[in-house]
């Protein structure tokens, strides 16, 4: 039975020397070596191979064949080729100072090529006599020749039926290894192979849970969190930290624009894309993966057409994941590597899942963010409609107040009967009616603009009548003087009288309004393209900053100037007037200088005076 308290077996340190080296320097020869240390070297073997096993990561391993493997496999030179995930490539690592400067050292060849290739494949051992300067030599037969080695020996890393590199040995003797160095060489491969199998079972296990505590962690934070350049920030951050990968990215997508833009980055070279870097939705492994909602995963990038030259050379692989939100690409996740076939299935797994939750806190986050602006807009919505109402009503009672007076008056005569007073009260009574009347529509066209419901009733419009009509509802003062010029030749225009009353009465009460000093007031008519008139009302006012004139026909748009301030409005007339002028299929804009003054004009369709 197992003792439970026995705990791990103590770790062996090193192993040899061993009685392979001779003091007289001269060199063993093989039969002599191998009846002399054939027993003597399986021991040794037996002591690496627990050193072997008690090593706890691949770097150990590795430092243990590299100091003991000439006790039991006699070579001037040792080396390792270990196959990439993708089980088509193999590179070559030293085991040996003496090939720590080999050119042959960290080079990646295919598995189709060089002895270790051939090895790898057949999964059986080869000893190969080294000619220098054989036609016949593969790369790694004339590499190794310069050194002076003469003999080669490959063996297999073999666990099971799994291969996964092979273990080299190169000596100067020219005698090819015989059977028992074989052998031996052979034992100590399996073991070898044995251990980096464990270790990298072992660190895909560990990879795992780090990658579903990641995806468990980051779930919860990104379903809590609604401010989005956070949520960006975290999640590839995490991202990076967990997977090791040398570059995350994340990348909005701008229909509109035809274009990709980056929105959070975490990599060693932060700083190598610009905060606001754009590109083209066609462009690169980024691009297909928004244009075409669909992941793209590259093992490597030096054989992929759409990896743009220009990222990072440093990159070998690239994932690139489409964030969706139902049927919509919204983004993309990249991720790039500094290794060939850095991503497997699990990866591409997990990372999914991840962007399946992003496209949910993104829309989720976005979602608040335009809820936040909008309850803005209702607020002030609603500050301005106050505003509105504390006008309008303001304007209902003041010619209500006249007609109250004016019919008080009336009533409360005793005297005489004079006509003419009569008269002049009952004529304040009909204006200040009228003046009502043409608020109240002005009021209610309001509520049909936004609503889309204002009707027109197009005919032809007389335009000196109509700016006259205008003037006569406009409370001009005795600073103010009022003219008004019609070209004979566009005496008429296409509109309707009623709506085209109201824009002339709008701007000259605005003239009169922004011009507390007063000044004088003209409008005139004239042509202006060959089917067009042009009204225009200009007055020496306050005027407008050049800055702020585009948005003063917006809904409730008004001045932010100190002046303009304190004239009270609503920021509504000029909206009406481009609904209106725009209804008659013209323009309107402003020229304006401020402390000088400012002209409104706008453009109508000609009209001939009706026959008869
Ligand atoms: P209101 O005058 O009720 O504020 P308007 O829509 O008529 O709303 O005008 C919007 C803004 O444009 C005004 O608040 C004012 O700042 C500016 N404005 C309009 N007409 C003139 C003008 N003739 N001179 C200077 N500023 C003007």
């Amino acid at each position: 039975m197992k003792n439970e308290l026995a705990g791990p077996p103590a770790r062996p340190t090193e192993v040899g020397p061993r009685p392979l080296e001779r003091s007289d320097g001269r060199t063993e020869d093989a039969g002599e070596r191998a009846a002399v240390s054939e027993s003597t070297r399986l021991h040794t073997l037996h002591e690496i191979s627990l050193l072997i096993n008690a090593a706890q990561t691949r770097e150990e391993i590795l430092g243990v064949v590299r100091r003991e493997s000439k006790w039991v496999v006699p070579a001037e030179l040792t080396f390792l080729c270990l196959l990439d995930k993708s089980r088509t490539r193999y590179t070559v690592g030293s085991l040996s100072a003496s090939f720590d400067e080999s050119p042959l050292n960290e080079q990646e060849f295919p598995l189709s090529e060089g002895l270790p290739g051939l090895v790898i494949r057949n999964q059986s051992p080869l000893m190969r006599r080294v000619t220098p300067g054989s036609t016949a030599n593969d790369v790694f037969e004339e590499e190794l020749s310069r050194p002076g080695i003469r003999a080669l020996l490959l063996v297999p890393l073999r666990t099971g039926d799994l291969t996964i590199g092979a273990l080299g040995f190169g000596s100067g003797h020219l005698n090819v290894y015989p059977e028992q160095d074989v052998a031996i060489a052979q034992m100590l491969a399996s073991q070898m192979a044995i251990a980096l199998q464990s270790m990298t079972m072992l660190d895909d296990v560990k990879r795992r849970i780090a990658q579903i505590e990641l995806v468990n962690e980051l779930s919860g934070t990104l379903t809590s969190t609604l401010d989005l350049s956070q949520l960006l920030h975290t999640a590839v951050e995490t991202i990076r930290k967990t997977f090791s990968y040398f570059d995350v990215t994340l990348l909005f997508v701008d229909q509109h624009a035809g274009e990709v833009y980056l929105v959070a980055h975490a990599g060693v070279h932060a700083d190598f894309l610009p905060a606001g870097y754009r590109q083209k939705i066609s462009d690169g492994v980024i691009g297909w993966v928004a244009a075409h909602g669909q992941l793209l995963l590259v093992n490597d990038v030096r054989e992929e057409p759409r990896f743009l030259a220009y990222t990072y050379r440093a990159t070998r692989s690239e994932l690139a994941i489409p964030i969706k939100v139902g049927q919509e690409i919204i983004g993309v996740l990249n991720v790039e590597a500094d290794a060939v076939h850095a991503f497997d299935e699990t990866d591409v797994t997990v990372l999914e899942i991840l962007c399946d939750q992003l496209g949910v806190a993104i829309k989720n986050a976005q979602l608040y963010d335009e809820l936040k602006k909008s309850n803005a807009k209702l607020t002030e919505l609603d500050r301005m409609k106050s505003d509105f109402l504390g006008i309008v009503s303001h304007d209902f009672r003041s010619p209500l107040a006249s007609i109250v007076l004016a019919g008080q008056a009336l009533l409360r005569r005793s005297g005489p009967f004079d006509q003419q007073r009569v008269n002049e009260y009952l004529q304040v009574i009909v204006d200040q009616a009228t003046r009502l009347n043409y608020l109240a529509e002005d009021t209610l066209s309001i509520a049909k603009l936004e609503s889309g419901q204002l009707s027109y009733h197009f005919n032809i419009v007389n335009l000196d009548r109509l700016i006259r009509d205008a003037a006569a509802l406009v409370n001009f003062t005795g600073r103010h003087t009022f003219e008004c010029s019609v070209d004979p030749a566009v005496a008429f225009a296409r509109g309707d009288q009623a709506k085209l009353r109201q824009v002339v009465q709008n701007l000259l009460t605005n003239a009169v309004k922004y011009s507390p000093r007063g000044g004088s007031i003209r409008v005139r008519a004239k042509a202006y393209t060959e089917d067009q008139v042009v009204v225009s009302v200009q007055d020496e006012g306050i005027g407008i900053p050049a800055d702020q004139s585009d948005r003063l026909f917006r809904k409730f748009s008004r001045i932010n100037t100190e002046s303009a301030r304190e004239i009270k409005g609503s920021g509504l007339g000029l909206w009406i007037c481009r609904e209106i002028v725009r209804a008659h299929g013209g323009t309107i804009w402003v020229e304006s200088t401020e402390e000088k003054g400012s002209t409104f004009s706008f453009t109508l369709k000609k009209a001939e005076a009706e026959q008869g």
